[in-house]
């Protein structure tokens, strides 16, 4: 877990990272992330003290992995913690906004989850598609998709990096410990 970066996200963020990834892509970043057996359980209490100690000059959280949809229900009671503390969140998945709003059509936790986010980081690393000078991915084919505009619009739209997270936000709502 980093307690602060300006890398996954606009302004100053806490980065939370999730354990366990079932996509495996060739040169992540991250490989000690995939084993959902890896890493430690951490309680709700645990993170919301880690916001509420890091909270002064913090404009968000960003929950990246591993995979964070695996995880979507206790996410979804982290992301309204976040929401309550009056913070945005960003969102990174392996999946595309495509398949997550397919799959959040009959589960409410991903509903809730994609409901609560500003912004997600979509799709898998491509390693061919790599590209060092893009803003918070790391391959091409990784988009920053407006998920208050895409979910009104029931398609991906993407977020254009000049704007900021100030307007069209619907804010209302790791491997947390059962
Ligand atoms: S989705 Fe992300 S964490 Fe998972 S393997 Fe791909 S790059 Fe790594």
């Amino acid at each position: 877990m980093h307690t602060e970066s300006i890398v996954d996200g606009p302004g100053i963020r806490l980065s939370i990272y999730v354990q366990g990834c079932p996509h495996h892509c060739p040169g992540c970043h991250n490989p000690e992330t995939h084993d959902p057996a890896g890493g430690y359980k951490a309680g709700l209490g645990e993170v919301t003290a880690l916001l509420d100690r890091h909270s002064d000059g913090l404009n968000g959280v960003t929950i990246s992995g591993g995979e964070p949809f695996e995880q979507a229900a206790p996410l979804a009671v982290l992301a309204a913690e976040i929401l309550k503390r009056g913070l945005d969140l960003v969102l990174y998945s392996g999946y595309t906004f495509e398949e997550l709003f397919s799959k959040s059509k009959s589960n409410r936790d991903i509903r809730f989850l994609l409901e609560a986010g500003r912004l997600l980081v979509d799709g898998p690393f491509i390693l061919d598609e790599q590209d060092l000078d893009l803003a918070y991915r790391g391959s091409r084919n990784q988009r920053l998709i407006d998920l208050p505009v895409s979910l009104r619009s029931c398609e991906a739209v993407e977020w254009e990096l000049a704007g900021s997270f100030d307007s069209g936000s619907q804010a209302q709502g790791f491997s947390l410990a059962p």
